[in-house]
């Protein structure tokens, strides 16, 4: 199993990326500097100077990152495109919060049950850059599609980016509802059986994945 993911460094510069095995073990990062990097002068093509504090980033950067540093990094590592899994990063606020004070997402929700097949882990706090992320990540996903980090968001995995992506939005709204049922009472857990018999359904007789 391969991993691509792209990290946004400091001022968001560049396009890094990296693979990452089972261990969350890095095997190739490739670096794309984005040509235009942080914005903060005036517009491009008008030349126009921008406020203050204003700070614009070229979406170009972005498509010609993805497109000369993941083939990089492919080339370097040796793995089958066939074989990279997709990851999505998030800071959504909802599930931000919940990973800001390190709380797992409880299944209060047949919703969550039927989507995740259990609580949405979290794991520990780790500073950005390096292996360390991707193995904190490893370490606390389990079986569950979705993970939460101490401090800092979301990450979702899938065996596309259109599955990773979903569960992202999944776990926004899952965060998002079980905050508000916070709000406003004591909701309770879904029994450990019966999350796993949602699950089931959902996976088999739905024909989810
Ligand atoms: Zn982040």
């Amino acid at each position: 199993m391969g991993v691509v993911h792209q990290q946004s460094q400091r001022w968001i510069r560049e396009g890094r990326y990296s693979v990452e095995v089972e261990t969350g073990r890095e095997v190739a990062t490739a670096v794309y500097p984005y040509s235009n990097g942080v914005i903060d002068g005036k517009w491009l093509e008008s030349g126009v100077p921008l406020e203050p504090d204003w700070a614009l980033q070229d979406p170009q950067d972005y498509l010609r990152g993805f497109q000369t540093a993941i083939s990089d990094v492919l080339e370097d590592s040796g793995i089958d495109p066939g074989d990279v899994i997709g990851i999505v990063h998030s800071h959504s606020p909802y599930a931000t919060a919940f990973a800001a004070v390190n709380m797992p997402i409880p299944v209060y929700l047949t919703a969550q049950a039927d989507e995740f097949g259990g609580p949405i882990p979290c794991g520990g706090f780790t500073l950005i850059g390096g292996e360390k992320i991707g193995k904190v990540v490893v370490k606390a996903i389990g079986d569950s599609p979705a993970v939460l980090l101490k401090n800092h968001g979301v990450f979702t995995v899938g065996p596309t980016a259109e599955d990773a992506v979903k569960a992202a939005v999944m776990v926004e709204d899952a965060a998002r509802t079980t905050w508000l049922a916070l709000q406003i009472g004591h909701p309770d857990v879904i029994a450990d059986e019966d999350v796993a018999r949602l699950h089931r359904r959902y996976q088999h007789v739905y024909g989810q994945r």
